[in-house]
């Protein structure tokens, strides 16, 4: 099945095959095992523009289409999940200032990112508030024509690597204004008082550097807000509307990679004089993985253009193509590694890294809990 993709995405996607077939694939177990940032992958992308595609040509970029941005993820997420989300990231700590940004803040902060000459990031947790982000407690607090940062923030995807943070922190001055007076600012990494803390030791996508930030009285110029003092917790659920696709686009990926190694395993390996292939056993499982990703594609694919459209109400079909994604990509891998057999528990095979790095996707910019609230309570609303 091939949803209607355009002749721009399906030329995209097999530019992005093709670089990934020949320089990615070779490096995935390498990053895996030394757990460090690809900064080489990082250079390919940005020469090739793929980093350019989350962002418009006004900036800078190539696209700026959801759809084809996930269709990149997707391609890239095929043979190696750290490499993508270096392009996920790129575009995630970029949409606040893309959705929310003056003119200004878009001319300044963009064109770089979109160069690959920057990196970007998006700083929202904190050890104390995950699902929960608007229990945050990083302050903000206004003096004259700056605000002046103080907390920590827990989990920040490229937080070590990223020239440009967007940090969201509470700016109710006295503490007694409503709860979630959150605002959201555009942070440089060479602003004194900005450090960077541990990096958290994973379970996969281990070359994607996830760490502390610390702000240690840093000012930031009050022009580096994002819209409109308190509207910050607004835009930081605008933004997950806009990029939970890209984590379904991620699990995608996994699972069909996973999908491709299994079905050629099953044809070649041989068990009882003939291929498992031939076996009804492989063959229902090979089945139900096809049709889980044929669904998560479906669900995927619609949610980006759906906010391509820009249609209402998107962060139902947003949360729902990230739930059913992630869940079919812990199990298609989880049954690649079966059909794989002992081999599929070694390293010499890519099929156990591709399932310690699916389960990053049930839990990273909401957990699949906190997706099927998201469900939940837009099917309860009123409707007309
Ligand atoms: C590798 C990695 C990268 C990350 N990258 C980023 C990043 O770049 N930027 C960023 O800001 N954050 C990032 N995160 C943070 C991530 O989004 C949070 O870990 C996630 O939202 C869950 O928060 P938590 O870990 O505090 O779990 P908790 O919120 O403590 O949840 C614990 C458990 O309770 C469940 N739960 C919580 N509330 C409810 C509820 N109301 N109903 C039912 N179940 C509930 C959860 O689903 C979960 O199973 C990253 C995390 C990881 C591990």
């Amino acid at each position: 099945m091939d949803f209607s993709l355009n002749d721009e995405q399906r030329q995209i996607r097999e530019m992005v095959h093709d670089i990934c077939l020949e320089r990615v694939e070779p490096r995935a177990a390498e990053i895996d095992e030394s757990g460090e940032f690809p900064w080489d992958i990082k250079e390919l992308f940005a020469k090739h523009d793929i980093l350019a595609i989350p962002f418009t040509p006004e900036y800078g970029g190539v696209s700026g289409s959801v759809l084809t941005l996930l269709v990149a993820v997707e391609e890239i997420s095929k043979f190696c999940v750290t490499s993508s989300l270096i392009l996920s990231v790129q575009s995630l700590g970029s949409l606040p200032i893309a959705l929310a940004g003056t003119a200004e803040q878009k001319r300044k902060y963009l064109p770089p990112l979109a160069r690959g000459e920057q990196l970007a990031a998006y700083a929202l947790t904190e050890s104390g508030s995950g699902s929960d982000a608007g229990g945050m407690r990083t302050r903000a607090i206004k003096r004259g024509d700056t605000y002046v940062l103080n907390g920590s923030k827990t989990f920040i995807t490229g937080g070590s690597v990223a020239d440009t943070v967007v940090v969201f922190a509470r700016t109710d001055q006295n503490g007694d204004t409503p709860a979630r007076n959150i605002s959201a600012f555009i942070v440089e990494k060479t602003m004194p008082g900005f450090k960077v803390g541990k990096l958290e030791k994973k379970m996969g996508i281990r070359g994607s550097p996830t760490a502390q930030l610390f702000f240690e009285d840093l000012a930031v110029p009050a022009a580096n807000r994002l819209g409109s003092e308190g509207e910050g917790f607004k835009l930081a659920m605008r933004v997950l509307d806009h990029s939970r696709p890209g984590i379904a686009a991620q699990a995608l990926g996994i699972a069909e990679g996973a999908f491709d190694l299994a079905r050629k395993y099953a044809r070649d390996r041989h068990q009882f004089g003939r291929p498992i292939a031939e076996f009804q056993g492989i063959q229902f499982m090979l089945a139900d993985m096809a049709t889980q990703i044929e669904a998560a594609r479906a669900l995927t694919y619609a949610s980006g253009d759906a906010l391509d459209r820009r249609l209402p109400d998107i962060s139902a079909s947003s949360s729902m193509a990230k739930l059913f994604a992630s869940d079919t990509a812990m199990r298609v891998t989880t049954d690649a590694v079966q059909i794989l057999g002992g081999y599929g528990y070694l390293r010499d095979f890519p099929a156990e890294r591709m399932m310690r790095d699916a389960k990053i996707t049930q839990i990273y910019e909401g957990t699949n809990e906190i997706q099927r609230l998201v469900i939940a309570r837009e099917q309860l609303k009123e409707k007309t």
